[in-house]
């Protein structure tokens, strides 16, 4: 029998986005299912900037993309543009989609840095067709026809955080989920098991329910306050700590693309949205002082603010445990790997997928919670390497955090993936995860990583055929970008669905 009571403490995207799955797959169970949050205390206030699973969680919970993007001021998202990583003055981007196809069955990434060394094959990006959409400000949804171009990228949403929380709760509410408006002030632990009993609100109300959902931020109100979990710390390899965000009018097209400008101690984000673009500084606190931090911000931002800065503080790691006892951490409670890649709210939406494979019975078996922390442990553990990545592949000597980047001792997860990509332009591919083969390849090679020697096996496709069929494809992919409408083009369209 499953259990018949749940709490999440927190009403942010993470408590959200938890409380609308479990009422979508158990509202007519007769579950109990309750939030709490704090209007006092409010949400973190960022995290506009998703990868393209989310799709996914927005199609399981039936949405319909028109009134999603209209109610939450979305926008499309084809990757993420890096300036400035690798050299002052670089610029490329990780798209979500891959790169040319296979010639003679070796993988299209070989015949190209064939090419490239003898000056031919013109750049990488030339043979990704989000990167040709993005770079021209144009957009069109992708096709499951295996052989169109379209069916070569995905794509993910910007979006107004609080705006997505405030539709995700419609959805939980009308199907049964209970909101409380209160704070948490006391946590109550059973004296033999540890396992959570109940909290008690400001109120002096007392809360029990039989599994609780720590959706509380940063604080990790349950699952760090109350059960002292620890936290493992990755600030080594990930040194930004600090982050000031701040909103401004949108200026020029809508990019379909969130970018990430470094700069000499950090880095600074823009996300379009329909109806302001939002920046931020991510920075590190070891490297520069807040009041600088803050002239970097405003020196990068395209329009007058339209609030005040909102400063952060973050530690980049996770909790040692993110499932104890009848606590479940998911969101900023269960960690926080720092913005770069946009992966905090993919990782809420695998913990919620994670904890419906493994729902708790009412007999408690701890091999669930084992089963959980195992798979979040390696999601974390890969998101953060190719986070490290962007750090460390640079070439960059211009600030000591720099520096400290590019001759940090990297984890040997890191160091193997990147020797063996030196060595003979091999990308360690996982069955499947987040970050696969074309990722890997547009950060290598948009930070200047090259293989010493790319795979011999391309040299059995002669050049001249391989100098052909490279230029068609180039063609092909120029077209095809060509033909897209706008970017704004398609926002119409949906909002004008959706009215
Ligand atoms: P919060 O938003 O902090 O919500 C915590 C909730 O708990 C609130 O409702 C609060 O009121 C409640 N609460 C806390 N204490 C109590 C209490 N005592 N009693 C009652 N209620 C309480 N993620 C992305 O995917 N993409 C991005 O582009 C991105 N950018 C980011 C940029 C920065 C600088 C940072 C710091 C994070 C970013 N993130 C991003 C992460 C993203 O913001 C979070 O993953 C997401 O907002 C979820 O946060 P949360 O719900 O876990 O926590």
């Amino acid at each position: 029998m499953l259990i018949k009571r749940v709490l999440i403490v927190g009403g942010g995207t993470s408590g959200w986005m938890t409380a609308a799955a479990l009422s979508n797959k158990f509202g007519a169970s007769g579950m109990s299912i309750r939030l709490v949050e704090s209007a006092d205390i409010g949400t973190v206030g960022v995290g506009e900037a998703t990868v393209p699973h989310i799709r996914h969680y927005n199609a399981t919970l039936g949405f319909d993309e028109a009134e999603f993007m209209t109610r939450t001021k979305g926008t499309f998202k084809l990757g993420i543009e890096f300036r400035n990583w690798g050299r002052v003055g670089d610029s490329y981007i990780h798209p979500f989609g891959v790169f040319g196809a296979e010639i003679g069955g070796v993988p299209f990434h070989h015949h190209w840095l064939r090419m490239h060394a003898r000056g031919e094959g013109g750049a990488f990006e030339d043979y990704s067709l989000p990167i040709q959409a993005a770079r021209r400000d144009r957009f069109i949804h992708p096709n499951q026809d295996p052989r169109s171009l379209l069916n070569t990228f995905n794509y993910a949403y910007q979006f107004d955080a609080s705006l997505y929380a405030k539709f995700l709760r419609e959805y939980a509410e009308a199907r049964g989920v209970v909101r409380q408006e209160g704070k948490v002030v006391d946590v109550a632990l059973h004296s033999e098991t540890g396992f959570v009993t109940s909290v008690t609100l400001e109120s002096g109300e007392v809360v029990e329910a039989d599994l609780f959902i720590d959706c509380s931020g940063f604080r990790g109100l349950l699952i760090e306050q109350a059960l002292k979990t620890g936290y493992e710390q990755w600030s080594h390899w990930l040194p930004c700590d600090r982050a000031i965000a701040m909103p401004c009018d949108n200026v020029g097209p809508t990019m379909p693309l969130t970018r990430a400008t470094a700069q000499k101690s950090g880095w600074v984000w823009k996300i379009p949205l329909q109806h302001r673009t939002g920046n931020g500084h991510v920075y590190s606190s070891g490297f520069i002082e807040d009041d600088a931090a803050l002239d970097v911000l405003l020196g990068e931002i395209a329009a007058p603010p339209l609030a005040d800065p909102n400063k952060l503080r973050f530690v980049t790691g996770k909790r040692k445990k993110q499932w104890v006892g009848n606590v479940v951490a998911l969101g900023l409670a269960s960690g926080f790997l720092e913005p770069l890649e946009s992966t905090s709210i993919h990782l809420i939406q695998l913990g919620i997928g994670r904890l419906l494979d493994l729902f708790p019975a009412q007999e408690w078996d701890p091999t669930d919670a084992d089963e959980f922390n195992r798979l979040m442990a390696l999601e974390y553990e890969r998101v953060r390497d190719f986070i490290i990545l962007h750090y460390h592949a640079t070439e960059r000597d211009d600030s000591e955090f720099w520096n400290y980047c590019r001759t940090m001792t990297v984890p040997d997860s890191v160091a193997w993936k990147m020797e063996l990509f030196r060595e003979r332009g091999v990308v360690v591919n996982y069955r499947d995860g987040m970050f696969l083969e074309p990722s890997w390849l547009a950060v290598y090679l948009g930070q200047r990583v090259h293989p010493r020697h790319p795979d011999p096996l391309g040299d059995k496709v002669s050049d001249d055929e391989v100098i052909a069929m490279m230029a068609a494809m180039r063609g092909r992919y120029t077209q095809a970008a060509e033909a897209m409408p706008t970017h704004e083009t398609v926002l119409a369209q949906l909002a004008a669905r959706a009215a």
